[in-house]
């Protein structure tokens, strides 16, 4: 009693001592500017700003030791019964999600399978069925399992394509393309006993997603930690059937000889990503909606007596699906590219990131494209930098018009 009284008192005394502790600026020190987000949940551009409820239950997780098995059960079983499906996992992100999902599926608990893979799939299954149009810069993820692709377009392609080699069929949520809706894509895998997997990583809001595609049939569903949900950047969730998580969990960090031992989620990045999913739910689509719209508006009054510029809220259909401001103006009275226009707000003070859709290509998803386009993403900004963003836009905007 007497030794736990003093650990616990040591414990607290070091919390005192650490905790008035002032940081040291790194970004300062390394050189290396911060800027305002007016672009969105980009990986390159550090995704997302975590909620201070989120950083402070980081902090206090950084000052204990745990079991990094224990706390992934326990968040698991937590995060699980908050999202409304079977079993859950804290990966390193929704892309480690993908290959842990993966891995499950094709080593279904067999340890042998568990060291060989890739590249020994000596007995194992390994094609992965996938719409050809949903093929994406994140195949790679799948693929590190040693799985192939096997590719199909129409829903009778579909249906042929199921072979005794088939471990999972794989769907990209926000796929612009594909004919084989989410429905049919789970009606046809499950009537073929495989497992299938979605995509959802950039797809909240809204909050109902969460549990939207789990609650629809998805044997496993992922998203990424870091972007909406706005917990550790190198966080992700899998969500999905409690065997297949299981069978995860096998493949994953801290078991050594695995595919995702290099894929190591820390325990202040597993509590974060909890913290994110407690403060995520806590939110209000229509709320949150409210307050981008009033964001874009805001920049949108600063720029109406700019000379042409035409300012439109749209919202993107599936990922990103929250309000952005759209910007184009006639280039024969502006003279000035979207691209240059980044540019210059690159180079400015205080440093602002536009979404990389401005000055961009043909349009997209409820985009408009071309050179004079400028593409406000307002959900990652912190109060206040609307205006900065506002101004900074119109002195540059101006500047080119000649007025
Ligand atoms: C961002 C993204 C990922 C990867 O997410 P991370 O959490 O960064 O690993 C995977 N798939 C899609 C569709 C994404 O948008």
């Amino acid at each position: 009693m007497i030794a736990s009284g003093a650990v616990a008192c040591s414990n607290s005394l070091l919390r005192a001592a650490t905790s008035p502790v002032k940081g040291v600026d790194y970004y300062q020190r390394l050189g290396v500017t911060p800027f305002i987000n007016a672009a969105g949940t980009y990986t390159v551009l550090s995704a997302s700003i975590m909620p201070d409820e989120v950083q402070a239950a980081m902090a206090q997780a950084a000052q204990q030791p745990v079991n990094l098995n224990e706390l992934l059960d326990a968040s698991g079983d937590y995060l699980a019964k908050r999202l409304h499906c079977e079993g859950a996992l804290v990966t390193a992100g929704a892309a480690a999600a993908l290959t842990l999902g993966t891995a499950a599926c094709v080593t279904a608990g067999n340890q042998t399978a568990i060291v060989g893979i890739p590249p020994d799939m000596t007995g194992l299954k390994n094609e992965v069925i996938v719409q050809k149009a949903h093929r994406y810069e994140y195949d790679h993820a799948l693929r590190n399992c040693g799985i192939r692709f096997v590719e199909v377009e129409t829903l009778d392609d579909y249906d042929r394509a199921f072979t005794d080699r088939t471990v999972m069929a794989h769907f990209f949520n926000a796929a612009e393309g594909g004919q084989i809706s989410r429905e049919d894509w789970v009606k046809v895998a499950h009537k073929h006993g495989v497992p299938c997997f979605n995509d959802a990583a950039a797809d909240v809001p809204p909050v109902s997603n969460l549990w939207n595609y789990t609650e629809m049939g998805f044997d496993l569903v992922t998203f990424s930690g870091g972007k909406g949900l706005r917990g550790p950047q190198c966080t992700g969730l899998l969500l999905g059937r409690k065997d297949l998580i299981q069978a995860a969990k096998l493949n994953n960090s801290p078991n050594s000889n695995t595919v995702g031992r290099g894929m190591k989620v820390a325990k202040e990045e597993i509590v974060g990503l909890v913290a994110a999913i407690d403060w995520f739910l806590s939110q209000d689509d229509a709320a949150m909606e409210a307050e981008f719209n009033q964001r874009a508006d805001r920049i949108a009054q600063q720029l109406q007596n700019v000379p042409t510029v035409q300012t439109k809220i749209f919202i993107p259909p599936v990922a990103n699906h929250v309000p952005h401001l759209l910007i184009t103006y006639d280039s024969d009275r502006i003279k000035i590219t979207g691209r240059e226009v980044m540019e210059k707000l690159r180079q400015g003070k205080p440093r602002i990131e536009l979404n990389p859709a401005t000055g961009g290509g043909p349009a997209s998803a409820g985009l408009a494209g071309g050179a004079n386009t400028i593409v406000v993403g307002v959900w990652m900004m912190q109060p206040g930098e609307d205006r900065v963003v506002a101004e900074r836009l119109r002195d540059v905007l101006e500047e080119a018009a000649g007025t």
